[in-house]
């Protein structure tokens, strides 16, 4: 038997997403259950990887299942497709597994032709729906077949009603919507040579063709590519008979979310339009009305809609995103799909729906996206600057969050603008798919036009990205690269501000702060910290970073670098005296100057940490990042240390390296000059002491030794910092208690491990070193070609960034097995940058560390994620 290409609705179900993708799937489900889907079929992802690989060309068997399906669809109709007198009318939509809101092409109307709208004018007594009902099928048709720019129909639509002084589409009688198809097919023969295809099959498998083929249009692949979206899953295509929203006053159309995508809030939400299509609402050509407004005009549709947006979301466990249409007072589900959401409404949504006894807590935890809540931890407009702010305008609050820049008015000028570093927002009448890349690179976007569900609110929502949609009393002048407001005019380059919770824009740029966690925030952090099994500690090297750290629920510190606290201003000629020195003994001195700087900043540590636990690293860099570069800053340290100019050049020279990152670095610098080692234990250990006898806190300093890759080296530096630590304890006759380990960042390290463990009382992965040395990338300079490796498929992901659990992981695993097959109870963590990536994490879960650490504001990320990785553990 030949295999299944084409499936019709009643032959699918909800878990059939990577066939029939999202939507198909979906519409399956919808018609199982009983709801009112217009009927159709769905042409499989399959299909679309055959279309592909057949050199885009639908094969036999694809078009003999495609037209077997129609013309069961002609059944359940009553209807034929291409008829005169009942024409059948289809739309074409793509739908992916992964929804891609606004990636892809919709048609909507096909089936019409000269012939066949004379049908459909007779049967709906409506001649003017019917040739408008036409003249957007040629328009869809043209763009997304025969890529003809939409502006050039756009100009003619524009163009009639100017001349007939109208204001709206609607507008529009049945005579000019036949001059406007006549137009219309005019650009088509114009653009293409060619003349309107009219026969209703031809216009089928050419739109199905292009469905497929905009899978791998521009907007799409990017798309993909920032959302990690594989490229060879492939669009299933459905093909639906038509319900019309713009039959009159009695029918419509909306997009609806069962609960606020915004906030969360618990209540429909949603807009719709009275005698529109679709794609009218999306494209926020008109304003829409709020879904509560349709209770006043229908309301026995209403409450048939919202009941049925209930029962959706109690058969799905999750918010969902419906459209619908309304022909002549009856309604028809067209589509309905996770709804995406700001991370505060996802944070909302799940804790409430928890505790309607919707979904569990593992459920709550599970669905959320923890990369998502850095949204959450990312600054607002400071309450003392907005009150003197001027107030410019106000739109809709359509994606949270605070944003200031420069304004520009297109993606590329955003784009250009943002690459030099600037602070940009980008303004447009209305955004399109084509704005895609702009959207991502600047702050927050303003559009003049649509609603809350316009392309600008659902893709800046998708991104985390603040959004004023709709603000109508802005006039946005794109060629002029301009907008007015009240009178005022604002040029490219000027500073405004956007705040995407309240709708309001703002003059000039406004200072803002950290935001507060708690609430469902903290509900969630609660959650996963009774799930995780894995510790989350920081990476940290000041007091204060280590108290926002442990406002965000730190519950240590993994790394605590030290090099920072050396260049200090007030420290930097010591340290430089150090480095200079000729003699252990002026060494000694100088260190001797540094030692209760040190000391200071570790006691600050302490305190801030209030006993939990710190490891402190040995520095690390090698020396001549501390040394000047600029002639003049060199003449004025020789002059400080009494050396000639020539004789400080000469130092200077002989500490450069070809290769710093592979050279006089990390344990290595402390076996040449121990006494650096001896300096840093001394400040640690006193410092801990102090902070118990002061504060009474149980402290167990853990002194780390970086980029150790042979035994010898620990071993040897083992015995200098226990020498000293031994030292300084019996100097303050204290008892207290302290652990050496090390950092495992050498590939050799881990492929040793066994023996490291002799001696270490603790390993910490540097997953950046070892990503580095492992590749044989250079951490400075991969950034330069990692971009090529991925778009040409050469890496899926930048291992500096996600663990590359094949190679380095494996080095992990080696180094955790090793370790544990010498001490079985070895504290191991990670303090690389992948301690704070969500998948990195889930990969150190199963390699059994104890802890991950990462930066600050990553701790409630690795927090989430950690729970998980825990979570989905108990269910394999
Ligand atoms: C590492 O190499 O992963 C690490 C944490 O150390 P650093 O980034 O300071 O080299
Ligand atoms: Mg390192």
């Amino acid at each position: 038997m030949s295999k299944k290409w084409v499936y019709l609705f009643k032959e699918g179900n909800a878990d059939m997403k990577a066939l029939l993708g999202g939507k198909g799937a979906n519409l399956a489900e919808m018609t199982n259950i009983g709801l009112p889907v217009p009927q159709g079929f769905t042409v499989t992802t399959e299909a679309c990887s055959e279309y592909h690989n057949q050199s885009k060309k639908l094969s036999d068997d694809i078009v003999s299942q495609i037209n077997n399906s129609l013309k069961v669809l002609e059944d359940q109709c009553q209807k034929k497709f291409g008829d005169k007198k009942n024409p059948l009318l289809v739309s074409v939509r793509s739908g992916a597994k992964i929804s891609m809101p606004g990636m892809m092409d919709t048609i909507l109307n096909l089936g019409l032709n000269d012939e066949t709208v004379i049908g459909i004018a007779n049967e709906t007594q409506n001649e003017r729906f019917a040739y408008d009902s036409y003249r957007r099928f040629i328009q869809m048709f043209g763009d997304v077949v025969q890529e003809i720019s939409k502006e050039k129909f756009d100009r003619v639509l524009e163009a009639t009603k100017e001349k007939n002084n109208y204001k709206d589409d609607t507008d529009l009688t049945a005579d000019d919507l036949k001059e406007i198809v006549f137009a219309y097919k005019d650009i088509i023969k114009q653009e293409t040579g060619k003349e309107f295809p009219l026969d209703p099959m031809d216009q089928l498998s050419l739109a199905i063709e292009a469905v497929f083929r905009s899978w791998n249009n521009n907007r799409a692949i990017t798309y993909r590519n920032k959302n990690d979206i594989p490229h060879d899953i492939g669009t299933a295509v459905n093909v639906q008979s038509m319900v019309y929203g713009n039959m009159g006053d009695d029918s419509g159309t909306g997009v609806a979310f069962t609960r606020n995508p915004a906030t969360g809030q618990k209540k429909l939400f949603g807009e719709f339009l009275i005698n529109a299509q679709g794609e009218d609402v999306v494209a926020g050509i008109r304003t829409p009305k709020n879904i509560d407004e349709l209770n006043d005009i229908m309301p026995e549709v209403f409450h048939q809609f919202k009941d049925t947006a209930e029962l959706l979301e109690k058969h799905y466990k999750d918010m969902q995103d419906i459209e619908f249409t309304i022909e002549k007072r009856k309604l028809y589900m067209l589509q309905t799909r996770t709804g995406k959401r700001t991370a505060a409404a996802a944070l909302r949504a799940a804790v409430e729906m928890e505790e309607e006894g919707l979904i569990t807590k593992k459920e709550a935890l599970a669905r959320l996206d923890p990369l998502s809540l850095d949204q959450l931890l990312h600054p607002v407009f400071e309450e003392k600057a907005l009150g003197q702010a001027k107030k410019l305008a106000e739109g809709l609050p359509a994606s949270p969050g605070a944003a200031t820049g420069k304004i520009y008015f297109t993606a590329e000028a955003v784009c250009a603008a943002s690459i030099k570093g600037e602070e940009t927002l980008l303004v447009r009448k209305e955004t399109s798919p084509e704005d895609i890349e702009g959207m991502y690179a600047t702050n927050g976007i303003l559009t003049a036009r649509g609603g809350m569900t316009s392309h600008a609110a659902v893709v800046a929502r998708g991104m985390g990205k603040c959004c004023v949609a709709g603000c109508e009393n802005i006039k946005v002048n794109e060629t002029e690269k301009q907008f007015s407001v009240n009178g005022e005019t604002f040029n490219e380059g000027d500073y405004i501000s956007l705040d995407g919770s309240t709708g309001k824009v703002y003059q000039g740029s406004i200072k803002t702060v950290n935001p507060e966690l708690s609430g469902h925030f903290g509900t969630i952090m609660d959650w996963a910290d009774t799930y995780r099994t894995m510790k989350i500690r920081t990476n940290a090297d000041t007091p204060n970073d280590a108290l926002v750290a442990v406002g965000f629920g730190a519950e240590g510190i993994g790394l605590c670098r030290t090099e920072h606290m050396f260049f200090d201003e007030k420290r930097l000629p010591s340290v430089r005296r150090m480095i200079l020195s000729e003699t252990k003994e002026q060494r000694k001195k100088a260190l001797a100057e540094i030692l209760p700087m040190q000391k200071d900043d570790f006691k600050g540590i302490y305190l801030a940490m209030e006993g939990r636990p710190v490891t402190v690293r040995l520095l690390d860099p090698p020396l001549h990042e501390f040394l000047p570069v600029e002639e003049k800053d060199i003449k004025s340290l020789a002059k400080d240390m009494n050396v000639s100019y020539e004789d400080m050049v000469v130092v200077i020279n002989d500490l450069k390296e070809f290769n710093p990152m592979l050279g006089h670095r990390g344990c290595r610098l402390a076996i040449t000059y121990p006494e650096i080692a001896e300096m840093q234990t001394r400040a640690i250990m006193e410092a801990a002491i102090e902070a118990k006898e002061e504060k009474g806190y149980n402290i167990i300093p853990e002194i780390m030794i970086p980029l150790v890759g042979i035994n010898e080296e620990l071993t040897y530096l083992d015995k200098v910092v226990r020498d000293t630590a031994e030292c300084v304890k019996n100097e303050k006759q204290s008892n207290i208690d302290y652990l050496v380990g090390t950092m495992m960042e050498i590939p050799r390290a881990t492929l040793i491990a066994d023996e490291i463990a002799e001696t270490a009382e603790f390993f910490s992965f540097g997953t950046n070193d070892l990503t580095q040395m492992t590749f044989g990338f250079s951490r400075d300079d991969a950034g330069k070609f990692i971009t090529d490796y991925k778009e040409k498929g050469v890496l899926t992901s930048d291992p500096f960034q996600t663990i590359d659990v094949k190679g380095v992981g494996k080095l992990v695993e080696t180094g955790v097995k090793l370790g544990r097959k010498t001490k079985p109870k070895l504290k191991i963590g990670v303090c690389g940058e992948h301690g704070g990536d969500p998948k990195s994490i889930y990969f150190f879960y199963n390699a059994g560390l104890d802890y991950v650490s990462c930066s600050p504001f990553r701790v409630p990320i690795a927090r989430l994620a950690a729970a998980q990785a825990a979570i989905m553990d108990t269910h394999k």
